[in-house]
């Protein structure tokens, strides 16, 4: 199979009926760059820059987080890099940072939060990102952003750090913003959103936490609740509605996208950028080319209607019945 995947490497992730995929991967690590050549995804729709904070004993400044941005750049060699701005707390402690013991740290003091209270941590980690492109284009995503106007407020951080770069003799930063779509609460603004933002990321992990309440860390229940379910599935299918209305690329980059048959329903769904982890972009892409989008897609508007709690083996035998 491993070989296979290395043929597919530079076909197009295109489905049998026409429809072109951006298929993207997932990273963390400078480590992961060279997957990206190998494995021939379209670029990195989820660069998830916490891990270096995590790993050291303090935050690392603005040089040291340009070095390495900066390098993380070059090994994409032009191809896209989406660079997630830091999300830590819930499960990922910075242990020289968060005094606080939090009843609910999945609910807590977490991602743009923290760096919305802490703006010198956001305006050092914009700095160092607009320096290491310097003047090539960057996409910056904010996680977890539960309303507007958290937003707007990184949004505003961004454009001091863009017109300091200006005022220091800096290119001039050519930038997409983007925020990840995690918290419920969002959709229901997607339309002072939309105007806002370059591009859109749902991120089904924490999605689907918040959708059924359900703590995506505990094995006890971790079955309880399918993403293959007629709400999960609704909700995909009216953020991608709103998106394709308002002419805005969406992706999915949490962990669903990258299991085959997930990703077929995210495509029936009217997703059409995916981004998974590395090991997972060829049996995507082996899905997506064998694909035909608009049974599927009839099929799901059925589906939704079903009182069912989860589509898995209705949308499987599809898949099977249809040489998926
Ligand atoms: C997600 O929540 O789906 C996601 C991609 O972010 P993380 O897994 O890093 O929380
Ligand atoms: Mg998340």
């Amino acid at each position: 199979r491993a070989a296979n995947y290395a043929k597919l490497k530079d076909l197009p992730a295109i489905t049998s009926d026409g429809i072109a995929v951006r298929l993207m991967m997932n990273a963390g690590l400078l480590l992961d760059m060279q997957h990206l050549h190998e494995c021939g995804a379209d670029g990195i729709g989820l660069y998830r820059t916490e891990l270096p904070f995590m790993a050291r004993s303090s935050l690392p400044d603005v040089v040291a987080q340009t070095t390495l941005y900066r390098k993380i750049i070059d090994q994409a060699a032009g191809r896209q890099v989406v660079f997630r701005t830091l999300d830590v707390g819930g499960d990922k402690v910075l242990p020289y940072w968060n005094p606080y013991e939090e009843d609910n740290p999945a609910l807590g003091w977490r991602s743009i939060r923290i760096t919305l209270d802490r703006p010198a941590v956001m305006r050092q980690q914009l700095r160092a990102l607009i320096r290491a492109a310097d003047g090539r284009e960057l996409s910056i995503m904010f996680p977890m952003v539960a309303e507007v106007a958290e937003l707007v407020q990184a949004r505003r951080l961004l454009d001091m750090e863009i017109a300091h770069a200006i005022a220091s003799g800096h290119a001039e930063p050519r930038i997409k913003v983007g925020t990840m779509l995690e918290v419920p609460a969002l959709a229901f603004q997607m339309d002072s959103l939309l105007p806002l933002v370059d591009f859109v990321s749902i991120g089904s992990n924490d999605m689907a936490q918040f959708l059924f309440a359900i703590d995506r860390g505990n094995p006890r229940i971790a079955d309880r609740y399918d993403p293959l379910s007629p709400a999960m599935l609704t909700f995909m299918r009216y953020v991608a509605s709103k998106c394709d209305a308002a002419g805005v690329p969406l992706s999915v980059c949490g962990e669903m996208a990258g299991r085959p048959l997930e990703a077929m329903a995210l495509l029936a769904c009217g997703i059409r950028t995916l981004s998974v982890s590395s090991p997972a972009v060829g049996p995507v892409k082996t899905m997506i080319r064998s694909l035909a989008v608009a049974p599927v897609r009839a099929y799901l508007d059925h589906l939704l209607k079903l009182p069912d709690r989860s589509l898995r083996d209705r949308l499987r035998a599809f898949a099977l019945d249809h040489d998926v």
